[in-house]
């Protein structure tokens, strides 16, 4: 294990702090981020560096807060308000997740936006900056934080910088409607290394790079102004032994059992996701519904179990979404439900981990419909919670994690009619073919974990700074 010291970036730290009466309480985040490099950031003179997630009352709670998050080696950024909405809710999630998710309508290009997220970027580096030392190597996660690297190699040009970038980097038609392209894709190049999910985000970035800076640049040997940067896919994967092993507890069963119960003599179909234009909810029921219209056989003996997890509702497009969903849901149950059956089973709230587990353990299909998908932790964390078949995982194209599943049943989601064959392909496969592609699935996903993926992003960051030492 490597003894370098590390600072990791992203917008949020891996901690939430509730106010409860006059006491803040301090719990650990569970994301797939956290766990994978919870490990390493806690060692020895590493530390994380983001927002804390809440709005001290004043300076004496932040510096309360302050101690308590150094105590765990974290570092708190403090936002105002208005930063949270221009940087956060604006340029973030108003600007660069539409276009990120292809949906260039959604997007809203204010210049207000585009001011805070340079100014919260700016805030980054300057603590940054508080903290560092010339031998830490430093990792910058999300989109969030894309001026960052440059912002960071400005002040030191020897530093160790990678970046990650989550969610898909969009085609060059797309970017470059961006008025701020140029200083985007620049933030970018100030790391050594770029990593993506995926080898088409890797081609839409490079093109991107090539496009604007023509001269600067040489795509197969790319550097910008001579320094070497190295652009490479790494697929983020799950901690397979926590999904793996949550499934097999007692509590865990008893409560799949309780599922499956309820859903006595039926298949159950999951799908579990944020409320979230990119899932694809719209275009999921559209296929259960005419899956169901093309096959009443199946009415009593299938449901559609969605779980989905409140985000941004207070957003107008997330609002409509969300009703949109409503009446659907309504609309199917309506027509195809009976006395004491409705083909839909709709939860709009987020559950426990434990009980996430029993629902993945409990799921004879597992349906992931996303439009567009960075990776998609839930189609991986649903085949390492399976012991055996019944289980079928049957995932859009245009999620990430689909490079890897070819063994999992793929689909185009906007191809409703097609979509709706291969869910009942699904609910026929007999439990032998499940059983044979569920194996070489979980070969696949409990060999690149996210603690591989960690460790393989480190060392290309190594070898990438020992390539510029020799070429000095
Ligand atoms: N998840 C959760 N609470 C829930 C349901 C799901 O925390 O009630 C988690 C799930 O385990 C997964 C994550 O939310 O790790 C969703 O990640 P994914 O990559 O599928 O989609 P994203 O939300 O990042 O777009």
């Amino acid at each position: 294990r490597s003894t370098v010291k590390t600072l990791i970036i992203s917008n949020r730290l891996p901690i939430k702090i509730e106010r409860k009466k006059s006491k803040l309480k301090f719990t650990a985040s569970e994301g797939g981020l956290a766990t994978g490099l919870g490990s390493f950031y806690k060692e020895n003179g590493s530390y994380w560096l983001g927002w804390p997630g809440i709005i001290p009352k004043n300076k004496e709670e932040e510096a309360y807060i302050r101690e308590e998050l150094k105590k765990l080696n974290l570092i708190p950024v403090f936002l105002t308000e208005k930063q949270i909405r221009d940087y956060y809710e604006g340029f973030s999630n108003a600007v660069l997740w539409p276009l990120c998710h292809y949906r260039p309508s959604y997007v809203e290009l204010k210049e207000s936006y585009w001011n805070a997220y340079q100014e919260v970027n700016q805030l980054f580096a300057e603590a940054t900056a508080e903290i560092v030392d010339p031998s830490m190597r430093i990792w910058v996660h999300d989109y969030q934080l894309m001026l960052l690297p440059m912002m960071l190699r400005e002040m030191n040009e020897s530093a160790s910088i990678g970046y990650f970038h989550h969610i898909p980097f969009p085609p060059v038609e797309l970017f470059q409607m961006l008025p701020w392209r140029e200083e985007l894709l620049r933030g970018l190049l100030g790391a050594d290394l770029v990593g993506f999910h995926t080898f088409e985000n890797v081609d839409n970035f490079l093109d991107s790079c090539s496009g604007i800076f023509q001269n600067e640049i040489d795509r197969d040997n790319f550097r910008l102004s001579g320094r070497r940067i190295s652009v490479d896919v790494f697929p983020m994967g799950i901690d397979y032994e926590k999904y793996s092993q949550q499934a097999l507890s007692p509590e865990t069963i008893t409560y799949s059992q309780r599922l499956k119960n309820l859903f006595k003599d039926q298949k159950l179909i999951l799908s579990v996701d944020r409320l979230d234009y990119s899932k694809g909810i719209i275009q999921r029921l559209n296929a259960f519904e005419l899956l169901l219209n093309m096959h009443p056989e199946l009415i009593g003996k299938v449901v559609l179990f969605m779980l989905i997890v409140p985000s941004r509702d207070q957003v107008n497009q997330y609002k409509k979404l969300r009703n949109e969903i409503d009446r659907m849901v309504g609309n199917i149950n309506s027509v195809y439900g009976k006395p004491g059956w409705q083909p839909v089973a709709y939860f709009y709230h987020a559950v426990p981990f434990e009980i996430l587990s029993a629902h993945y353990l409990a799921a004879d299909i597992c349906l992931i419909t996303s439009l567009y998908d960075g990776m998609n932790l839930v189609s991986k964390e649903y085949i390492a919670s399976k012991q055996d078949a019944p289980a079928v995982l049957v995932i859009s194209e245009f999620a990430g994690a689909s490079k890897e599943l070819s063994d999992a049943l793929q689909i185009n989601p906007y191809a409703v009619r097609r979509t709706s064959e291969t869910l009942y392909e699904a609910i026929e496969m007999p439990l032998e073919e499940q059983a044979e592609r569920l194996s070489a699935s979980q070969e696949i996903i409990s060999k690149f974990t996210v603690h591989h993926w960690v460790n393989l992003f480190m060392e290309r960051l190594s070898e990438v700074k020992e390539q510029q030492q020799q070429e000095l």
